[in-house]
Order: C-alpha cells, then sequence, then structure tokens
C-alpha cells in the first residue's frame, strides 16, 4: 500500500513540477493551476487506459501474454502474471496427478463403482463394467436399476458390510465376483468385485484330482487288503494254486499302485511352481533308439514296430522329462493297438528350423469328442482298457507339462478304429545344429 501512495504521491509532484512550474514561472499562477489540473487528467486518462488494458487481459484466454507496460502498471501485470502462472501449474500438476489416479484405477483388475446416495453411478473402471456387463455410457444410471440380481440388492439393503458377497453372475455363468461395500466420505460408497472364478476352479480342480487319486489306491488296495486278510486268516486252508493266484493279484495290485504313486510324483515335480527343464544336450537318435527298444519288449512281439530318423539332431532339454514323455507315447501306441497292428516312430526335421517326433498307430483310435480332453490328468476314454494294460490315465498329462517346459507341443489327430498320430512339435530354438 505504501509503495502505491508513495507512487501516486511522486506522481502528482511530477506532473505539478513538469506542467505547473514552466506554466507559472511564464505565465503566473492560474495558469499553473491549469497546468497541474491538466497534467492530473491526463494521468488519469493514462490509468484509464491501463486499466482497459488489464480487463482486456483478464477477459482473454488464459494463455494470452501479459501486456507490457511500465511503472507501478508493470509491476501490477507483473504480479497478475506470476500469480497466474503459479495457479494454472498448480491445476496443471493436479489434473495430471488425477489424470494418473484415473489410468491406474482403470487399469485395475478388480472392478470399482463409485455411487451416491441415492445409488446413481458417479464412477466406474473397465472391469466394473466388464464384471456387470455395463455400458460407458451407464454413469448417472441408478446401479440397482442395471443390477438386478436380488442378492446384490439385498445385500445392498442390509447395510451390513463387513462380510464380502460371493455373487454369482446371472448375466455370464461361470463368472464368481466377491463383492465389498465401502461407504465413504458424506454420501459416497465404493463397490468392489474381485473376479474369484480362477480360484474356484482350481479348488475344484484340485479337490477332483484329490477324488482321483484316492479312488485309483483304492480299488488296488481293496485289492491287496482282501487277499492279504484271507491268507493271514487262513494261512493253511487255500491250494498252493489258489495261494499262487491271490499272490499274483497282490503282486499285479502293488505295480498298479507303484506305477500310480511314480507318475504322480513325476507330475507333481513337473508342476511345482520354479520348476525349469535342464537344459543340457540330448541326442535324439539314442534316445529314440531306447525308446524303441522300451516299446518292443512292451509289445513282446504283437506289434510291428519301426524307426525312421531323417536326421541326427540335439534338442536342448531335460532327457529324464524328453525320455519319460517319448517314452509314455510309445507305449501308449502300443497299449491302444490290437496285435497286429503297426507302430511307426520318427523323427523328422520341419521346415520352420524345428523338428517333431511322431507317433503313429493303427489302433483303437479316439472319436474326436475325446480329443481334446486327453491330456487332463486321469481322463481315460475306456477306463477298463487303461487298466488293463496298465494305465495310471496321467501319461499324457505328464506329457503335455514335459513339452511345454520345452516350448512344445502336441498334436493329436487320430480317426476310432484307424488309429491315431501323436506328434511332439519342437520350435528351432530347442535344435542345437
Ligand atoms: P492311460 O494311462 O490311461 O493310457 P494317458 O494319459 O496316457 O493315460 O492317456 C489318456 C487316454 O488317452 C487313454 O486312457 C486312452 O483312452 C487315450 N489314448 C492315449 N493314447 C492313445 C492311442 N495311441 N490310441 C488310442 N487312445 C489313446
Amino acid at each position: 500500500m505504501n509503495q502505491v501512495w508513495g507512487s501516486l504521491v511522486w506522481a502528482v509532484l511530477l506532473v505539478s513540477l513538469l506542467a505547473g512550474a514552466p506554466l507559472g514561472f511564464f505565465w503566473g499562477r492560474e495558469a499553473a493551476l491549469e497546468g497541474i489540473i491538466g497534467g492530473l487528467v491526463l494521468l488519469l486518462g493514462w490509468h484509464h487506459f491501463q486499466l482497459g488494458r488489464l480487463l482486456d487481459w483478464l477477459a482473454g484466454p488464459m494463455e494470452a501474454r501479459v501486456p507490457e507496460t511500465v511503472g507501478l502498471w508493470d509491476a501490477a501485470f507483473a504480479g497478475l502474471h506470476r500469480r497466474t502462472r503459479i495457479r494454472v501449474g498448480e491445476q496443471q500438476t493436479l489434473s495430471a496427478a488425477l489424470a494418473n489416479f484415473s489410468r491406474a484405477a482403470q487399469a485395475l483388475p478388480d472392478g470399482i463403482i463409485v455411487f451416491d446416495q441415492h445409488r446413481r453411478i458417479d464412477w466406474m473402471n473397465h472391469s466394473a463394467i466388464k464384471h456387470f456387463s455395463l455400458k460407458p455410457e451407464d454413469r448417472g444410471q441408478v446401479m440397482t436399476h442395471l443390477i438386478r440380481q436380488p442378492d446384490f440388492i439385498a445385500y445392498l439393503d442390509s447395510a451390513r458390510y463387513d462380510d464380502p458377497l460371493v455373487y454369482r453372475s446371472e448375466h455370464s455363468p461361470g463368472l464368481t465376483l466377491l463383492l465389498k461395500v465401502i461407504p465413504y466420505g458424506e454420501d459416497r460408497t465404493l463397490l468392489l468385485s474381485h473376479d474369484i472364478g480362477h480360484q474356484e476352479r482350481l479348488e475344484r480342480v484340485r479337490s477332483d484330482f484329490i477324488a482321483n487319486v484316492s479312488h485309483e489306491l483304492k480299488t488296488p488296495l481293496t485289492v491287496v487288503a482282501g487277499f492279504a486278510e484271507m491268507l493271514a486268516d487262513d494261512p493253511t486252508g487255500y491250494s498252493d494254486e489258489e495261494v499262487r493266484r491271490y499272490l499274483t493279484l497282490i503282486n499285479e495290485q502293488s505295480l498298479r499302485m507303484r506305477r500310480l504313486i511314480e507318475d504322480l510324483l513325476t507330475l507333481s515335480g513337473l508342476e511345482t511352481d520354479g520348476h525349469k527343464a535342464a537344459e543340457e544336450p540330448v541326442e535324439v537318435e539314442p534316445l529314440l533308439q531306447t525308446i524303441l527298444t522300451e516299446a518292443q519288449a512292451l509289445s513282446a512281439g504283437r506289434h510291428q514296430i519301426s524307426l525312421s530318423i531323417d536326421a541326427p539332431a540335439v534338442l536342448r532339454g531335460c532327457s529324464n522329462e524328453l525320455r519319460s514323455a517319448f517314452g509314455n507315447l510309445a507305449s501308449n501306441a502300443v497299449r491302444y493297438t490290437p496285435e497286429g497292428g503297426r507302430i511307426e516312430l520318427t523323427w523328422q526335421r520341419t521346415a520352420d528350423g524345428g523338428a517333431r517326433f511322431v507317433v503313429a498307430d493303427t489302433g483303437i483310435g479316439v472319436s474326436p469328442q475325446h480329443l481334446p480332453r486327453l491330456t487332463e490328468r486321469f481322463y481315460r476314454v475306456d477306463r477298463s482298457r487303461s487298466r488293463e494294460t496298465g494305465g495310471t490315465g496321467l501319461g499324457l498329462a505328464i506329457v503335455k507339462h514335459v513339452l511345454t517346459h520345452h516350448q512344445a507341443t502336441l498334436e493329436i489327430s487320430s480317426e476310432l478304429g484307424s488309429g491315431s498320430r501323436f506328434a511332439a512339435r519342437f520350435p528351432a530354438q530347442r535344435l542345437i545344429d
């Protein structure tokens, strides 16, 4: 304020001096007075002019340059300009932070809906739109007009939000959400939705797996326990022939349990998190010779089995795993091909620089509806045939895991009654030249 008064006094003195002094000197007092008044009018006019420029600038766009002037008005313009700059800067920082926050909230895999006391949607992210089959234009709509499931409305009405709601969507079967409602501020509420479908599926797979394993072990165990109990109760009550038969059955069932446990251990080793296949060089030719010998031993002369290798190769991977996978494919061919059938084991380079191991048989084949499920654990087309031939139902699940570890894929084609073809296809980067 002092600065303003100081400048005013100085301006008046200056105008008086400039206009009044020479006039008073030459033409007397009245002329001096008129000179001073004229000077003051000029000064007022100048201030009015500057005020006009200020008003024009204030009415103009935010980014317009501040007018250039001198003296007090220059200081005033500069001060205003500085304040505007700071305000604009703060606003930009704030809008950037808000945009960032909004982007982060949009990117969340969990759904968020913000609604008011009338349950009108204020804001929602992409996941919420997906979870509740909404549309971006639904902002501003009453949420319960759009999500009408009775359990959800009852949950909102209850106003007891300590426990989340498990919401099974009627719109999208298979979608299960965990909903949490959190009131905040004066009249706003957050609705959070978390997709637990995957967790539920995992849980189901785990319990199915336990049920399957128990079932698989129960039958042989019952046989072993039954015969063992019979023999223990009356050790001399059976003929040698009977005892030999019972012991053979006990032995077979023990072997079956052992095979199952071995396959389970292999599978659990392959499924362990962080498991990585060893990256050793594996010579394909000797590996396939071993697979051929094992297949011939299993066939015991009942099939014609051939091996053809178009070019010797070295694979980068884990020899034990590859042996187990290739062995499973070959033994399946033997087990599912009736006597007299043909089995061809082939190693071929592919046009893309990769390679494939193919096992083709003239066996019983598989009808198309079973093909997509063959690699599931314990999935069998014909349970009794699988068991009779010593199957555990885990062979192809092991094959699939091993191949995944080697970035390889399993291609299956089959025709019921004519035979099957299982091909393990390796990418070029798995081959060492
Ligand atoms: P299994 O121990 O029962 O053979 P796998 O996981 O190895 O278990 O195979 C799953 C199912 O796929 C088998 O039960 C069988 O029905 C089918 N299968 C696998 N290989 C063949 C094949 N070469 N020919 C016909 N069916 C096959």
